[in-house]
């Protein structure tokens, strides 16, 4: 079995002018492009690492050849990242990449909804569609009607990539006044804090 930067070398060498790391990866930059697969099923092409669910499509300037890789790996040998033709700094690259994490854990979400909102002909549904493009989370008690209906449809989502706000005292209340298993069904998508807060409020974690 070949070892790690042997898998590295081999696999991103042949498609640069440069012979070797790390001058290969200089030819290397992130082409903004990125694809999410809905499940942890791909494969980074530089590392070989495997479980990706999103994926960063990185080019070579000089061979234009192209590789999709994880972010991890964007970070780690340090990929050329720009911002309007401006390279940035590994701080700058972190932000960008979680960004664009978000946005298709977003937009996967909006997806879900969609999903729902044609399956089931419900004004509630139609409006949490709206809520969430606009506001980008959702209330206590939109997110329990929400999940409920997902996974009676069988719809693919991920409860944790939905946000669910209690900025509001309403909100807080809502929560405080939920049965427990709506609360458990919304517990994944809780924040730590939203957790602890549930917590105090006298609720328990799902078993
Ligand atoms: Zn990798």
């Amino acid at each position: 079995m070949s070892t790690y930067p042997q898998r590295v070398a081999d696999n991103i060498l042949p498609l640069s002018q440069a012979e070797t790391l790390p001058e290969a990866f200089g030819e290397w930059y992130f082409t903004g492009i990125t694809e999410d697969h809905e499940q942890a099923i791909e494969e980074c092409e530089l590392c070989n690492q495997e479980q990706l669910r999103y994926h960063f499509k990185i080019k070579n300037k000089n061979t234009h050849k192209h590789l999709w890789i994880g972010s991890q790996c964007i970070i780690k040998f340090k990929v050329a990242v720009f911002e309007d033709d401006r390279l940035l700094d590994e701080k700058e690259t972190k932000k960008k990449l979680n960004s664009l994490i978000k946005k298709m854990r977003f937009t996967s979400c909006m997806n879900a909804l969609r999903q729902l909102a044609q399956k089931e002909n419900h004004n509630i549904l139609d409006n949490a569609l709206d809520f969430y493009q606009k506001n980008k989370y959702l209330t206590p008690k939109l997110s329990f009607v929400i999940f409920w209906r997902l996974k009676s449809h069988g719809i693919d989502h991920s409860p944790s990539f939905f946000k669910v706000s209690l900025k509001r005292d309403k909100y807080k209340n809502d929560l405080r006044e939920m049965e427990p298993h709506r609360v458990h069904l919304i517990w994944p998508a809780l924040t730590s804090s939203q957790r602890k807060l549930a917590l105090s409020m006298g609720h328990s974690a799902p078993p």
